[in-house]
């Protein structure tokens, strides 16, 4: 590790954490603090990088900037994402490692906007070549189509990505790219049919509205004003520097170099999507080429089929609404789904040859509302397990490096929360096993049933908390509702309402709506609801939500460790999405739960810094007669004149293969102080 002045200065606050001294939750939040009052919004953690949203744009990503950190040493200039971008395409590229970024935060972090910064570095690093240019654009173009149907404003984020993504770039040996596959986890379905106050729905519908062509509108039969469809909220329908019509000309042109045609199929989900919420049915069959009177006898009744019997019941005003709207937001994820498909299909590696492979995962970040239900309990019970992946390999790279430089190993206390992930995912008695055997129990299931069952259960475990139970500790806790559970995570306590648990697990679709569907004329709907063929007909129910997410989500951990991990923590310094705030109690929080301070413990267990013995030659030898101003002979015994001849205590360092291991950070401020002073 090269340590230069920079990560030392005082003025703007130290740019490596493990340097900070003294080590407490205060100095380390004050720091931050310096350093973004500076505009520093990149600070280490060792080789993890801690990033807070600026909320305005800095001139810090122009080409220049690239040319500055393209391969350089990681800590010789200033704390920067492209520094991090930098080092894992070179260890990609030159040492055959496949990387991954995994980039975590809460909403509004700058999660999505480093992902991008990361990818646009890499694609102006890597290769060169009319061919290469185009697997690039390509592959960067992904983006806004994706945007326009995954993200939508929110009261934390005006560009809120709705949904979880993880895009694999692949690499030939000499390190050009190759072609990319996207997976896409868990999108926010519930918003194509309603918001939360004060935001929007997908913003590809009000692109549609605002930038098609009068022409196109007919043909669709859509109606300009958005205040005609009520599943588009009323109150917040423009968005502040956003033109919705300009960005819906980018999507459509993104969307026919992804070779997204036909177009007008897709346009056709969409309207029809819009249509529903006004039970436009006449206007929906005519853009589907579904037969009215099919639609209509699959919004008024249910045939439940069991066996050799089927039996019709007619369905109520609310269970038709309840239709409705299940089947306006299945259309849509599968549509989504549909288009990331494509999407990979368009940027696909052309080859067979063995590739090298960088993974980068932005995916929500923990989530603690007022009201927590279902959507918020399975994205922390990702964030859960990206924690594990992430205490299991920093402390794994560690003890790794330990082993490789022949330095004795120190075992490290630490939080594991193993525990809570068992509590979730468990496959006896994990709620979401049990949530499953609810929604599959036959009989009367409801929510309160559900809980009863948690209850029984789980009240014994340390980190599940309801009152239910008999015997629960928490039968005096009015704080808790007796319709809530909570779950101590390690960012923090959640209450979770369980209402909506069952109906969002099992997410189903009445098959009289899909068999309507499948008999669309049109080709994009049938292929969507493929289980509405008769011929194929499945009386196994299709795998609950959570069941899904819960395997999509164990292929991707599976996946992240075989890779060479590399951090970005993203910090929202205020709530009102504004440049020059910075809220201590707000970044506080966050650094608790993402465990910034255990991980800086961590990394200085040990040995704060190790730095290979010919750079800490290069840079010490002036403190000492005898290595300056040459030192000839192997660097190691160079350092080792130079350490005693300074007399540093023995205990605080130790010799490894390639590197000096410096165990206090004073140590190093010592040299640095001497080595000042002879300048
Ligand atoms: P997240 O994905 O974590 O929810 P985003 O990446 O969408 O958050 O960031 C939210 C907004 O914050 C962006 O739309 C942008 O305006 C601003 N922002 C985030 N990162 C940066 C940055 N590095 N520089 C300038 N603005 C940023
Ligand atoms: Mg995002």
């Amino acid at each position: 590790m090269e340590v230069k002045t920079s990560l030392l200065d005082n003025m703007i606050g130290v740019g490596d954490m493990v340097l900070l001294e003294p080590l407490s939750e205060e100095s380390f939040i004050n720091n931050l603090k310096k350093r973004f009052d500076h505009s520093e919004i990149y600070t280490y953690i060792g080789s993890v990088v801690v990033s807070i949203n600026p909320y305005r744009s800095l001139p810090i990503y122009s080409p220049e900037k690239v040319e500055e950190y393209r391969n350089r040493n990681f800590y010789e200039l200033s704390p920067h994402i492209f520094a991090l971008s930098d080092e894992a395409y070179r260890s990609l590229r030159d040492q055959d490692k496949d990387q991954c970024i995994l980039i975590t935060g809460e909403s509004g972090a700058g999660k999505t906007e480093a992902s991008k910064l990361v990818m646009s570095y890499v694609a102006a690093v890597c290769g060169k070549g009319a061919e290469v240019n185009q697997v690039k654009e390509q592959l960067l173009q992904s983006n806004p189509v994706l945007e326009a149907f995954g993200n939508a404003k929110t009261v934390r984020n005006d560009n809120s990505s709705r949904f979880g993504k993880y895009m694999d770039i692949e690499f030939d040996f000499k390190g050009d790219p190759l072609g990319g596959v996207i997976s896409n986890y868990l999108l926010e379905k519930s918003r194509v049919v309603k918001q939360p106050r004060g935001e929007r729905n997908f913003h590809i519908f009000y692109q549609i509205l605002s930038g098609a062509t009068e022409d196109m509108l007919n043909k669709l039969k859509l109606q300009r004003d958005f205040s005609r469809y009520n599943y588009l909220s009323l109150d917040s329908s423009r968005v502040n520097g956003v033109d919705d019509a300009v960005n819906f000309r980018t999507v459509r042109v993104r969307e026919s170099m992804a070779q997204l045609n036909p177009r007008h199929m897709t346009q056709n989900c969409k309207a029809s999507i819009l249509h529903f919420q006004e039970w436009e049915l006449k206007e929906i069959c005519e853009l589907t080429g579904i037969d009215q009177s099919v639609l209509e006898r699959a919004f008024s009744f249910r045939t439940l089929e069991a066996k050799q019997e089927k039996v019709s019941t007619t369905l109520n005003v609310a269970q038709a609404y309840y239709a409705r709207d299940a089947l306006a937001k299945n259309l849509y994820s599968r549509l989504f789904s549909w288009l990331v498909t494509r999407i990979n299909e368009s940027i696909k590696a052309q080859t067979k040859v063995r590739k090298k492979v960088m993974g980068v995962l932005d995916i929500y970040g923990f989530e603690i509302f007022e009201d927590n239900s279902f959507e918020q309990f399975i994205i922390n019970y990702c964030n859960e397990k990206l924690q594990q992946i992430f205490i299991e390999l920093t402390l794994k790279e560690e003890q790794e490096e330990y082993i490789r430089e022949d330095i004795e190993w120190t075992h490290i206390e630490y939080f594991n929360n193993a525990i809570i992930c068992d509590l979730i995912e468990n496959n006896q008695t994990g709620i979401l096993a049990m949530l499953d055997e609810e929604c599959l129990r036959p009989g009367t299931v409801t929510d309160d049933t559900f809980l009863e069952k948690l209850n029984q259960v789980c009240a014994t475990h340390q980190h599940f908390e309801s009152r239910m139970s008999k015997c629960s500790r928490f039968l005096n806790d009015t704080s808790l509702p007796h319709s809530c559970f909570r779950i101590q995570h390690y960012a923090g306590k959640v209450m979770y309402q369980v209402e909506g648990f069952v109906d969002k697990n099992n997410d189903l679709l009445y098959r009289d709506l899909s068999q309507a569907m499948w008999k669309a004329n049109h080709s994009l709907i049938k292929a969507l609801f493929p289980e509405g063929n008769p011929a194929k007909i499945n009386l196994k129910r299709p795998p609950t939500a959570g069941s899904q997410f819960k395997a999509s989500v164990a292929t991707l951990m599976k996946n992240l460790q075989t890779k060479n991990p590399n951090y970005i923590r993203c910090i929202k310094p205020n709530d009102k999405k504004a440049a020059h705030i910075f809220s201590d109690a707000l970044v506080c929080h966050q650094v608790r739960y993402l465990g910034l301070l255990e991980n800086v413990r961590v990394r200085r267990a040990g040995y704060a810094f190790r730095q290979p013995y010919e750079l800490c030659l290069e840079r010490y030898k002036m403190l000492c007669k005898q290595t300056w101003p040459h030192w000839r002979g192997p660097a190691r015994a160079g350092v080792e004149v130079l350490f005693n001849e300074l007399e540093i205590p023995v205990e605080e360092y130790s010799y490894g293969r390639s590197k000096i291991f410096i165990r206090n950070p004073r140590t190093l401020f010592k040299l640095e102080d001497l080595r000042k002073q002879r300048l």
